[in-house]
């Protein structure tokens, strides 16, 4: 799916010829002879749509709205912040970590795109809170199974940082939530969702259902080859659209990078593999290594690690228990 994007902006360049095999191989290729946006010309395989291709990829580092990391002391650069995740990680009061060092930052300007951070040595650390939602744009495929209802398709994402809470690094203690006016971000992307043919309990409903969003989205990465951070997650006890409880995994970068399909495709040992995870994380109520979040934007807030066993191995066991019918 990467290379599909970079084919096309090549082809929108100038049209594809076999001399390009020596930057695409003979995979890609052969891929680009399958687009249905090229087409072939006399001149090579050529981009047949009037947009402009490249503007729909951000490539990480040379995103447009990148911003500028600066220590205001010395001027010095201390790197970029891709611009889908500048609120997050440099707005106004944010603990920054670089290289190990930890950063405050004092102000963010939108208009110059640079944040200006001052060495920090306090005994707190910051986590962003965020509004998001999820719309199901075209559902491609879908699968029922005996402990779940799961589908793969396109879905919008919109996310807005409302805030941060400072949390004591010591104890992890919250210490106070400050509220931030931040623009809403809208992306397209592609998602696995799947709703449980039991829910669980009202009273644990979400925090199963979030509890069980986390540990898969921290277990994911073993079956596709990415970052958890590439990777975004909600949880809701109604979607509008399923009309049920519905947890929602998906690419966090625009247009998606294939890793939501890997859930799709192995979304039953996704489960047994999060599912025995959870029964063998020593922790009694959650723990990083389970079901919490570095880049939680609900603070971590519900979670229930038992629940969200009990969900993910009932999915696993009807699974199974269809299997050996
Ligand atoms: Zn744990
Ligand atoms: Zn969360």
């Amino acid at each position: 799916m990467v290379l599909e994007g970079h084919l096309r902006c090549a082809a929108a360049e100038l049209p594809l010829t076999a001399g390009d095999e020596a930057h695409f191989g003979e995979r890609g290729m052969a891929l680009a002879a399958t687009l249905p946006d090229l087409i072939a010309t006399p001149a090579g395989l050529a981009y047949r749509a009037a947009d402009h291709p490249a503007a729909r990829i951000s490539l990480r580092s040379s995103s447009p709205d990148a911003f500028a990391v600066v220590e205001r002391e010395t001027g010095t650069l201390l790197g970029t912040v891709d611009g889908a995740r500048a609120d997050s990680t440099v707005h106004e009061g944010a603990v920054y970590l670089h290289m190990g060092e930890q950063y405050l930052v004092e102000s963010a300007d939108s208009a110059t795109r640079v944040a200006l951070v001052t060495p920090f040595r306090g005994d707190w650390y910051t986590q962003v809170k965020r509004h998001s939602a999820t719309v199901v744009v075209a559902e491609r495929q879908a699968r029922r199974l005996p402990g779940a209802d799961l589908w793969f398709g396109e879905i919008e994402v919109t996310e807005q940082v409302v805030g941060y809470q400072r949390r004591r690094l010591s104890d992890h203690r919250p210490i106070d939530l400050v509220a931030l006016e931040m623009p809403e971000h809208r992306f397209a992307t592609e998602a696995v969702w799947f709703a449980p043919a039991e829910p669980p309990p009202r009273e644990v409903l979400l925090g199963a259902l979030h509890a069980a969003e986390h540990a898969m989205i921290g277990l994911l990465p073993l079956l596709a080859i990415c970052d958890r951070g590439d990777i975004g997650g909600l949880s809701t006890d109604m979607h509008p659209q399923t009309g049920r409880p519905t947890v929602f995994v998906y690419d966090g970068h625009p247009g998606g990078a294939g890793i939501a399909l890997r859930g799709f495709e192995l979304f039953e040992s996704w489960v047994q593999r999060t599912a025995d995870l959870l029964r063998d994380c020593p922790c009694e109520a959650g723990c990083p290594s389970c079901v919490q979040s570095p880049k939680c934007g609900n603070l971590n807030e519900p979670l229930h690690k038992g629940a969200a066993a009990a969900l993910l191995h009932a999915i696993d066991q009807a699974g199974r228990a269809a299997g050996h019918a």
